[in-house]
């Protein structure tokens, strides 16, 4: 197994002019998009797909998004979509034969349609959220204009507290690689980390935090948790799952922790990958 680390959408949280203009300093956030493509023994597989093609050439997709366009304003270049990276890594976008989605937000989930033939892995509780949102937030978050195109998807339950007090599931259709989902609630109803197990495991926590202070508990912008407050569906539960992490991170400290758009992790990822060359 070999894991490339992909970023898939570059953007500037809370990058609003308005409140650039307040906190000036709010603007030095150059989010990323981390994605994982592992080339396993189960063909190409990615985790997360960032932004598509689709979201490049149609930027009206983003119109509804509130949030997320005025917001994150997303740098939309096609060259960062996983479709056009895996073509320069000299795959064939048709090999990726599964996609593990952590969650349905449209800049996890923005390219799945590139990937048609792929199976799609989520968690039921996000499926469900998806298909049918119960808060405002749910209401305003999924667009099943993202996920229409592909037609494999598996769903899964969690249940209990089978790895670090998290839900996991224990074998992903089709997949025999050491990988898993585990339950990690509260940013959306049925978010999921993937726990890689190969030796120097990991473990991609998708949108559990945005930066890696938060994990450490370190200092961070009052605006992270402006952010927090807009995107998590429930921020007491996100803080519940966060608190987990945490506790893991303490308790096993060769375990690499990931977050979807921290760059500092994403950086360190990918020199780390350079080295393993
Ligand atoms: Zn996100």
């Amino acid at each position: 197994m070999k894991i490339h680390h992909l970023n898939c959408g570059s953007f500037c949280a809370i990058g609003h002019p308005i409140l650039n203009r307040l906190l000036p300093k709010l603007d030095q956030f150059n989010l990323v998009c981390h994605c994982l493509l592992i080339e396993s023994s189960d063909g190409l597989i990615l985790v997360d797909t960032g932004l598509g093609l689709k979201d490049i050439s149609n930027q009206e997709r983003f119109k509804s998004n509130f949030i997320f366009n005025q917001f994150a304003r997303p740098k939309l270049d096609v060259e960062e979509t996983a479709y056009m990276q895996i073509i320069r890594k000299g795959f064939n976008p048709k090999d990726v034969r599964h996609i593990i989605a952590t969650h349905f937000d449209s800049d996890h989930i923005g390219g799945i349609a590139d990937f048609p033939d792929a199976i799609v892995h989520v968690l039921k509780d996000e499926w469900d959220a998806a298909h049918n949102p119960v808060s405002p937030k749910e209401k305003l978050r999924y667009s099943p204009s993202r996920w229409q195109m592909n037609t494999f998807f598996e769903t899964y339950s969690t249940q209990g507290d089978s790895w670090n007090g998290l839900g996991k599931v224990q074998k992903l259709k089709g997949i025999s690689e050491p990988i898993y989902m585990v339950s990690l609630p509260g940013h959306t109803r049925g978010h999921s980390g993937i726990l890689i197990e190969d030796g120097k495991n990991t473990l991609f926590t998708g949108d559990s935090f945005l930066l890696e202070a938060q994990l450490l508990k370190k200092p961070y912008a009052v605006a992270v948790n402006l952010y927090n407050q807009l995107t998590h569906d429930n921020p007491t539960k996100a803080e519940e799952t966060l608190n987990k992490i945490r506790v893991i991170h303490t308790q096993d400290r060769d375990l690499l922790i990931l977050s979807s758009h921290d760059p500092v992790l994403f950086r360190r990822s990918l020199e780390q990958e350079e080295t393993e060359k």
